[in-house]
């Protein structure tokens, strides 16, 4: 008999339903799960290929120490001894984990727990600092919490959709496929596109804005100056639940309407409708993601958008509000648990001496960490400097990923004890592994992600496992009990880490922090239906938006408006006169290191490419298909031409995902600058000054 598992997409945010049946014969077969709230039974080309990237081919079936064949016992110990080692003679903060939002929300807790309560450094952080952490930082800012106010709904239910520096048809696709069915249904729906490029997210656009690289900043103080003396400003909710409007409105008029057109590239003839739009229509929803976060002004982006927000009073009620798309899926998790190297663990600040002695007191811990850890960026400069003497890797693959990505690998190539988990025996990363443990993968492990509306689903196993292969988090109990930290890491199965979770979001609670689950019975953990978060009581809260009574998470319960200054945005020079822009494409994920293994899904794109504008194409002397180098002062990369139309003049648009694995000299972040946002330290992904050429 054919057996149903009901489990969650592994790749993006969108975090969808999928049922895998493994057939008589073994084989196994993916349809979207009708019942989820996340897709109701849709899924995108990723999602459909799922059983093509499940085979055992390249997987890391055995423990290994300096690339021999080693037993679990072996491994542990020399990883537990050489942690304990290193913190005995340099402190605890010359070691370091680097992790990731693919991590399940059980792995990351421990994760967190075993660096921040037993090691007792904050030097853990992780991939989702290059997703989402400008829109941490800025929810903290606005709302006094990582707070998302909204959910998928509300983008269906709002006459005004503005996406802005998102390419959801890509990188959210069944969350477009709901926006399109919206608007096929009401076609007095508008959606605007905000982006350098005209992508695919815009073929259902009624405005196109193709703004300079990093103009949001510009563009959404221009919109609150353009809202004074309107009246859609909700003066009843500003003089109620905010604090700073009248600063920030009085910065944001301070810009004149040309400057502005200047500094967004746009002219006053294409804001004014923008604008005017946006004004008269009180159902708007405006979604942002990584165009948004990936900026070294990523943070004051956010806080732009929310300002226009917070003066109209449009939060916290149906088809209204600022939305932050995730990347990952399980960023989103990964910030319930303090996953971030400056949060601690259930939305708790590091900063706050009450919150540590909480979470201190919980866990029972013999240390909690003073002070933020290194974000990515400045993890990887301390272990090129040898401040950071031993990285545990896990579930990610820096060396590709990281911007500067020569200067990553070589700091990890030297590092005197590099730890790596992971699927995949030979990413560009795991090669410079001494100790390498073999995790297992999707459909072989069990527990929690929670998508970009906070919806929080089971990923359940239903193949065998592979080898001798170990949840994450199993791998890190182990080494925390062998550091000498048994009883807090005696768990048998994921659902005893999540009942911890759950009850750490409710200790000493008491309304005073936006994240508690408490009221989820952990009894129900197997059976667990997709709920929202918050749920500090048992039973089905339904669906569920912050900020409804207006009640912020600053101690005076108001939001805070941002003055945000226009940011200095050009990065080209006479040397390198391109922007570089990078991005996902459809059917790839990360660094290809499962996506890679479809066939189907590789034939959509089959090689990396640089998009760039005829124009510049052909003062370059490029022609289609021609090899070009892309050059910065960090690297260069050999990509195939794409000319096309959707570019904008002077840019070039280069994906994400290749890994030397399949195409040499295709590490896009080979040249991306490690420039990053002050507030949030994420690094500016899509704003590196290039120079292009024919090969
Ligand atoms: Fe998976 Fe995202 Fe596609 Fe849904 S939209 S199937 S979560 S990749």
């Amino acid at each position: 008999m054919p057996v149903e598992t009901k489990t969650t997409c592994p790749y993006c945010g969108v975090g969808c339903g999928v049922i895998a049946t493994v057939n008589d014969d073994g084989i196994v077969s993916i349809r979207g799960d009708q019942d989820h709230p996340a897709n109701f039974g849709r899924l995108c080309s990723k999602g459909s290929a799922l059983a093509e990237t499940i085979d055992l081919e390249g997987r890391i079936l055995h423990p290994e120490i300096n690339g021999k064949r080693a037993t679990w016992d072996e491994a542990l110990d020399l990883v537990a001894s050489r942690f304990s080692d290193t913190i005995a003679e340099h402190g605890p903060d010359s070691v370091a984990f680097y992790v990731s939002g693919q991590l399940l929300t059980e792995d990351y807790y421990l994760a967190n727990k075993l660096m921040k309560g037993f090691i007792g450094s904050a030097n853990i952080d992780t991939n989702s600092r290059l997703c989402m952490s400008s829109s941490v930082a800025g929810h903290r800012r606005a709302f006094g919490a990582d707070t998302v106010p909204g959910t998928y709904e509300d983008m269906e239910l709002a006459d005004l959709v503005i996406l802005t520096g998102s390419n959801l048809a890509w990188c959210h696709p069944v969350l477009y496929q709901r926006l399109a069915a919206a608007k096929a249904a009401r076609p007095e729906m508008k959606v605007v596109v905000i982006d350098p490029r005209r992508t695919m997210s815009a073929d259902i656009a009624d405005m196109h804005l193709a703004i300079r690289p990093d103009g949001d900043v510009a563009l959404f103080t221009g919109l609150l100056a353009h809202l004074s003396g309107s009246p859609a400003v909700d003066h009843a909710f500003v003089e109620d639940h905010t604090v700073g409007f009248d600063a920030a409105m009085q910065a944001a008029t301070e810009h004149s309407l040309p400057d502005i057109a200047e500094a967004t590239g746009l002219t006053i003839a294409e804001l004014i409708p923008f604008y005017e739009l946006f004004e008269r229509t009180e159902k708007t929803v405006t979604c942002y993601s990584q165009g948004v976060n990936q900026s070294q002004s990523g943070t004051d982006k956010v806080n732009a958008i929310i300002n226009c927000h917070l003066a109209t009073g449009r939060i916290g009620r149906p088809g209204m509000g600022p939305f932050s798309l995730t990347g990952q899926p399980n960023a989103m998790g990964g910030r319930e648990v303090g996953g971030l190297a400056n949060m601690l663990a259930a939305h708790m600040a590091i900063e706050s001496a009450g919150d540590r002695d909480r979470v201190q007191r919980f866990w029972a811990s013999p240390a909690i960490a003073e002070k933020p850890g290194l974000k990515a960026v400045d993890m990887f400069r301390a272990v090129a400097d040898g401040r950071i003497k031993a990285l545990w890797i896990m579930a990610t693959n820096p060396v590709v990923s990281m911007p500067d990505a020569g200067a990553v690998e070589a700091a990890i190539k030297a590092c005197p004890f590099v730890v790596v988990s992971d699927v995949m025996a030979k990413t560009d990363t795991a090669r410079h592994a001494h100790v390498l443990l073999p995790s297992l993968g999707w459909g072989e492990k069990d527990g929690t992600v929670t998508n970009s509306e906070r919806r929080i689903s089971r990923q359940r196993g239903f193949l065998d496992t592979p080898g001798e292969a170990k949840a994450d988090w199993w791998q890190m109990a182990e080494v925390g009990r062998r550091m000498g930290f048994g009883a807090a890491f005696a768990f048998r199965h994921a659902s005893e880490i999540f009942a911890e979770h759950a009850a750490l979001s409710g200790f000493e609670n008491l309304g005073s922090r936006d994240f508690d689950i408490s009221g989820v019975d952990p009894k129900v953990y197997d059976g667990m239906a997709p709920l929202q978060w918050p749920r500090p009581q048992a039973g089905d809260a339904g669906t569920t938006r912050f900020f409804e009574d207006g009640r912020f998470y600053h101690a005076d319960g108001k939001a805070r408006f941002i003055v945000t200054a226009l940011p200095e945005v050009d990065r080209t020079s006479a040397d390198y006169p391109l922007t570089l822009n990078t991005g996902r494409i459809r059917d790839q994920w990360h660094t290809m290191t499962r996506t890679g293994k479809s066939a189907r899904l590789t034939a959509h794109i089959a090689e990396p490419f640089a998009e760039l504008h005829p124009r510049d194409a052909q003062a370059l002397g490029i022609e289609s298909a021609d090899l070009v180098e892309l050059e910065s002062p960090h690297g260069k990369v050999l990509l195939r031409a794409l000319i096309s139309e959707r570019q904008a003049r002077g840019s070039v648009f280069a994906p994400m995902h290749w890994n030397d694995q399949f195409a040499s000299l295709a590490r896009i972040d080979m040249v991306v600058a490690p420039v990053t946002d002050p507030y949030s330290g994420q690094p500016a992904s899509k704003n590196t000054g290039v120079r292009a050429r024919r090969f």
